[in-house]
């Protein structure tokens, strides 16, 4: 909206088209409704209202119009259609009344949304469709995942920082040519953009074997109830980070700084539940001697360990 206020674009609020006046096969001026705000209605929102016989008149050589949308549904005439118009399509399969047939997206059930949820839609149908293709249909099954509750408290040592301008052209340039209008952040102001990253899902999550699994053998995780590790991150191992809510005391990271590095920094501190991995006998002299050479992150399959990047 800034962008297009700097360009010259002028927005007209409670303003609504009448009528559009045209001369010689050509539009040159619109009629407009003068509206206001009428009383709440029962949610609070005041719907515009017309002010009876208050009018504008904008003078306009062309005219877009630009709301609402339709589903075209040409060339699929012969599929099932919901009552709003839009192709019935089974919510776990895609399926729509034709064999073969899959459909997503927004001519689908409920008709328009946001496209990423489209766009998601359409891994997931790929996937069934994939298993159909092999004469296996299988419905599609949303993923296990393990969340958290994430609030303020856990950022308060982050530092606030506004996000960089991003670099334009100039306004008048940009009314007269179909160039990007942005250019895009040097090297430098892109380091300090990242940095401002919250890094709030999990950063192994592609590669955490814990999801595969849980995913691969339906996981029940109210089978698990009970306590839990509480979830904070630890910096004071070398050049790593331990995040002790995702550790599962696997022994990976031990057993590769133990065996394949030689090195012997790490190690189990504690017993049963409260064991944790921190610098072999808790003793934070031997950090020193940490070769850097990140294996042990490498090999943790949860992604409870982190090389420090952000420092
Ligand atoms: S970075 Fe290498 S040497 Fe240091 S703790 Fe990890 S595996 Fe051991
Ligand atoms: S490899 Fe990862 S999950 Fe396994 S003990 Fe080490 S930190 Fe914990």
């Amino acid at each position: 909206i800034e962008e297009a206020i700097e360009e010259g674009v002028i927005f007209r609020f409670l303003a609504n088209p009448e009528t559009i006046e045209g001369k010689n096969g050509k539009v040159v001026g619109m009629k407009l409704q003068i509206m206001e705000l009428g009383e709440p209605d029962e949610q609070g929102r005041r719907r515009p209202v017309p002010v009876a016989g208050k009018f504008d008149y904008m003078p306009v050589d062309n005219v877009i119009v630009a709301t609402g949308q339709k589903t075209d549904i040409s060339g699929f005439e012969a599929l099932e259609r919901n009552k709003w118009g839009y192709i019935v399509a089974d919510e776990g399969t895609f399926r729509t009344s034709m064999e073969g047939v899959f459909a997503i997206g927004d001519a689908t059930n409920e008709g328009a949304s946001i496209a990423i949820a489209a766009v998601g839609e359409a891994g997931e149908a790929a996937k069934v469709i994939d298993s159909y293709l092999a004469g296996n249909e299988v419905p599609y099954r949303r993923p296990y995942y393990s969340k958290r509750k994430f609030d303020a408290e856990e950022l308060a040592d982050r530092k606030k920082m506004a996000r960089a301008r991003m670099p334009r052209h100039d306004a008048g340039e940009r009314r007269r040519d179909f160039r990007e209008v942005n250019l895009g952040y040097d090297d430098k102001v892109a380091r300090e953009e990242a940095k401002r990253c919250l890094e709030c899902g999990c950063h192994d999550f592609y590669e955490c074997k814990l999801i595969i699994h849980a995913n691969r053998y339906p996981i029940k995780p109210e089978r698990l109830e009970g306590d839990k590790h509480p979830d904070f991150t630890e910096e004071s191992l070398v050049v790593i980070e331990r995040n002790q809510g995702k550790c599962i005391t696997c022994g990976l990271c031990v057993r590769e700084c133990d065996i394949v590095v030689n090195k012997g920094i790490l190690g189990f501190v504690g017993r049963g539940f409260n064991t944790v991995i921190k610098p072999e006998f808790n003793d934070q002299k031997i950090i020193a001697e940490c070769a850097e050479c990140r294996k042990c992150v490498d090999v943790c399959p949860t992604g409870a360990l982190r090389v420090i990047t952000n420092k």
